[in-house]
């Protein structure tokens, strides 16, 4: 068995990071970008107001109460066809622009107008730029405003639409195939025959894919038969730049996946020391990176998120210090128990956040077979070789909601 240290530096090292490609900013969201931004102009784009209410000059209302002379009116997205004289106010909406003779804006809740509409009296006076959101204020013309690195956020996005650019450098999302085998597998609502279950791994695959950010694709299920693995692993890789393939990678007479991707691939065989998810393969097939995640439907789980995750965040170019979770520290609110066998643990555990801190409990049977747990878990419990838990001692926890 090697240490999962030693397993995840030599999947990173497969990993190659994906060549990078412009997108439309609507399709950017959480993908990574290779430039430096730079507005190419003002945010705002000029002086405006804040507040609804009355464009002033703030001398003029220095002594107030006082009434002044109503001007005109300026709309959020109109050019001012106004200006406020001495003794004069004028009528702005927020947005809009603060046009030529006034310092100040007057929230419309300290003012109030005469009944013919000719006329408004101010309550209080203002400083020179009261309300006033002035051009540049966000961002100026030549600034960087973020990148290369950034992982672009609703924010992000908004910021690069706010200064008129709709496409983004990026890595790319990866695009990642999911192909099961096992000649038990079988889709469908129709009742089981004698040995069969139903294909699980691959749906949920798909979905820890998207969930990852990427792009899954579906290979179907195939049979435990070396050619058609062969086959489905070749057309896998043509399309994709990234396979996972899930059972068939253990010591069983039928374990194909293990002996095609041997004969086909550049592979390393890996026993790890942790349970669930010991074995596993990973390696290059045509230049692609291929993980083999074990069939148990936990085991397939926990795989993709100590390995397949960590790898695929590294090729869509996430920065280094986030290509695995970062384990929180908890307490042991129930007793997390396992046997000494010279491997790390992966319990999958409830977290409930109480007292200033997260309290860990297990989350059902810890078969890698019991994927209900899984399913329940908050998050995997990291126990290191030996007995497990008592109540009250603290826990390394890897949050996956
Ligand atoms: P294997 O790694 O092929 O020996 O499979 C290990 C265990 O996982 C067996 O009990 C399989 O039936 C089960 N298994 C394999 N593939 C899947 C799958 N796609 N969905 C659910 N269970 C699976
Ligand atoms: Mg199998």
């Amino acid at each position: 068995m090697i240490p999962l240290s030693e397993a995840q530096e030599r999947v990173l090292s497969g990993c190659a990071v994906l060549t990078e490609a412009p997108v439309a900013v609507d399709d950017a969201r959480g993908l990574v970008t290779t430039d430096t931004v730079v507005a190419p102009e003002l945010v705002p784009p000029f002086d405006n107001t804040a507040m609804d209410g009355f464009a002033v000059r703030s001398a003029d209302v220095a002594d107030a109460p006082v009434t002044l002379a109503i001007a005109g009116t300026i709309a959020a997205g109109a050019a001012p066809d106004v200006a406020v004289g001495p003794g004069q106010a004028v009528r702005i909406m927020t947005g809009a622009v603060i046009p030529p003779g006034s310092d100040a804006v007057v929230m419309v809740e300290l003012t109030e107008t005469s009944a013919d509409g000719t006329m408004v009296t101010v309550a209080q006076s203002v400083p020179p730029g009261n309300h006033i959101r002035r051009a540049g204020e966000d961002l100026t013309v030549g600034q960087t405003v973020f990148g290369p690195g950034e992982v672009l956020s609703p924010g992000h996005l908004g910021v690069l639409t706010s200064l008129g650019m709709y496409q983004v450098r990026v890595r790319p999302k990866a695009r990642v195939g999911v192909m099961s085998t096992g000649d038990e597998l079988v889709e469908g609502p129709q009742p089981l025959e004698v040995g069969q279950i139903r294909d699980s791994n691959r749906h949920t695959l798909l979905a820890l894919l998207a969930e990852a950010g990427c792009e899954p694709v579906d290979l179907g299920s195939l049979a435990d038969d070396e050619a058609e693995i062969a086959a489905g692993i070749r057309a896998g890789v043509e399309k994709c730049d990234a396979l996972l393939t899930s059972g068939g990678v253990s010591m069983g007479d039928y374990d194909y996946v293990k002996k095609v991707l041997d004969e086909i691939g550049d592979m390393s065989w890996m026993q790890v020391a942790i349970k669930p998810a010991k074995p596993l393969a990973f390696g290059l097939v045509e230049g692609i990176p291929v993980f083999g995640l074990p069939g148990n439907p936990v085991s397939s789980m926990v795989s993709f998120e100590l390995f397949a995750r960590p790898g695929l965040r590294k090729m869509m170019g996430h920065p280094a210090g986030t290509w695995h979770r970062q384990p929180v520290m908890g307490r042991a609110a129930g007793p997390l128990r396992r046997r000494p066998d010279g491997k790390t643990h992966f319990a999958r555990v409830r977290v409930e956040y109480a007292d200033g801190q997260y309290r860990v409990t297990s989350s059902g049977g810890q078969g890698s077979h019991q994927l209900s747990a899984m399913a329940a878990a908050d998050a995997l419990a990291v126990l290191p070789d030996g007995d497990g838990l008592d109540i009250g001692d603290p826990v390394s926890l890897l949050i996956l909601r």
